[in-house]
């Protein structure tokens, strides 16, 4: 069963900022996860997003002959909000306010005004209800091993909130000069002589050797939307974890989707992505370069690389995202917005543990003297 979502509950909704009216009631219009449209919070009516899909824009890294304004401009008025506690740092809408923090649950928020942020090109839109994020992460907790018993009834699913989390993707042409010594392995039959009982043998052996020449060449290759997380918030295990986004399904970015959504503001910088990119970039070039000299060792390999038709996109990808504690520390879990895969943290019992631990011994200790025995 599918309901509509309806934004964080710790968010209350003042009338005068209303960016998306309702035609019949003017009531704020959010996003709904089931119609993939805006619908009134008042009197349930529909609109649907209008969305072309074109191919979403690419710029150029430098921006050369970009308007900067229009970069920032998110088209709809959004605070930032300031986590005192953990620095988390995110973006809501004008019509929502923000009293804990999403990521801590922490009371002590700061709202800015003053926000500049790079627009996102695109997005997948929230296609996983709170109600089915709560069902996927409640069936998955139950295949958890040694849980807690007053865990395992403890209704964690009240700090669901949903949030964009920003990544970054580029795109670039690159051409690498190489150099390296590359070894191939030749054999060849040697006569040996070894000592048997005070007497000398002979004897044929095959031995391995290697023989060394150097190469050089050229190596061209395009990168095509490599994706690099930007949150500040989530650590990359837990996100990898979160299976897949079908990246297919990216949608141009439309004011509509954020709708009673709350947006993080990314903390790695687009310069701090890139560099991060030519890592990537980095790694695989090595290994195709590799690839290409062949043979059986590599050795001083040096490659220098060149980058160019540098291009970015900024992109927005929705996840649930939870933070409870029990016993006083904290867990968190996340659920794909998108497929619904669930990644998280849950208290193990200790007692459970050791109860286990003890009957597999027990169950070794008793096959041990059942086979002492049959002897
Ligand atoms: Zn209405
Ligand atoms: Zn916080």
């Amino acid at each position: 069963m599918r309901k509509q979502n309806v934004a964080v509950t710790d968010m209350s909704t003042q009338k005068t900022a209303i960016r998306f009216p309702c035609a019949s009631c003017a009531g704020p219009m959010l996003f709904d996860t089931e119609s993939q449209s805006l619908k009134c919070q008042y009197c349930g009516a529909e609109q649907s997003i209008e969305n072309v899909m074109e191919q979403p824009q690419e710029h150029s890294f430098d921006n050369t002959g970009e308007n900067i304004a229009a970069l920032h401009d998110w088209g709809t008025k959004q605070h930032a909000i300031h986590c005192e506690s953990c620095g988390g740092e995110t973006l809501i809408p004008v019509i929502q306010t923000a009293t804990l923090c999403v990521f801590c649950g922490s009371p002590k928020v700061l709202q800015q005004d003053d926000i500049r942020s790079f627009r996102p090109e695109t997005l997948i839109p929230f296609q996983i209800s709170r109600e089915e994020a709560l069902t996927s992460f409640t069936a998955w907790k139950r295949k958890r091993w040694f849980l807690p018993n007053k865990f395992k009834k403890q209704n964690v699913g009240s700090q669901l909130n949903s949030i964009y989390i920003p990544y970054w993707t580029y795109d670039t042409d690159t051409y690498s000069l190489y150099s390296a010594e590359v070894g191939i392995y030749h054999y060849r039959t040697v006569t040996r002589t070894r000592v048997v009982n005070g007497k000398t043998q002979t004897y044929t052996a095959t031995e391995r050797y290697t023989v060394w020449h150097s190469t050089r060449g050229d190596y061209d290759r395009l990168f095509d939307d490599i994706l690099i997380p930007a949150s500040g918030h989530y650590n990359s295990g837990l996100l990898k974890k979160l299976g897949d986004f079908k990246l297919g399904e990216l949608l141009p970015y439309k004011p509509e989707y954020l709708s009673g959504f709350i947006s993080e503001r990314y903390s790695v910088t687009r310069e701090q992505g890139w560099e991060k990119a030519q890592d990537y970039a980095g790694e695989h070039l090595e290994n195709e370069i590799k690839r290409k000299i062949g043979g059986d060792e590599i050795r001083n390999l040096n490659i220098r690389t060149t980058y160019s038709d540098i291009t970015y996109k900024h992109l927005l990808l929705p996840v649930w995202n939870a933070s409870y504690t029990y016993k006083s520390k904290p867990y968190y879990y996340m659920v794909n917005g998108q497929t619904g895969t669930v990644s998280g943290h849950v208290p193990r019992s200790a007692l459970k543990i050791t109860l286990f631990t003890l009957m597999c011994l027990s169950i070794a200790g008793a096959i041990v003297l059942f086979i002492m025995n049959q002897q």
